[in-house]
């Protein structure tokens, strides 16, 4: 499958890809950058509503619902970014390494 613009190709291409990483393409390429950039805004402030009032270690489906919108809009601006600037997906991976990292640094320290 290519990447870019939504074009007739694509379109046809889509009916013989039915994984979860060409949907996102698709969805992505569609409605753009700036789009998808506020859906994720909404959909982190539905999440959030539905961490701060459930209590907690209750798996309930709206969460789960909320947690899979948000991981669709993440997915989504990850591709998008990465076709705005090649070198976004180096970047990301390298802050999440450094984050993860330093947490670590931090659990290690209360233990
Ligand atoms: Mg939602």
């Amino acid at each position: 499958m290519t990447t870019g613009k939504l074009n007739h190709s694509r379109k046809m291409d889509y009916g013989a890809h039915n994984c979860n990483r060409d949907k996102v393409e698709y969805i992505a390429d569609h409605y753009g950058l700036k789009s998808q950039l506020n859906k994720l805004h909404e959909e982190l402030v539905e999440l959030a509503e539905v961490v701060n009032t459930q209590p907690s270690m209750i798996l309930t489906e709206r969460l789960v619902d909320e947690m899979a919108d948000v991981t669709i809009m993440l997915d989504q601006i990850e591709y998008l970014m990465t076709m705005k600037k090649a070198k976004f997906k180096k970047l990301l991976g390298d802050r999440i390494a450094f984050k993860l990292d330093r947490q670590i640094s931090r659990v290690r320290c209360e233990e």
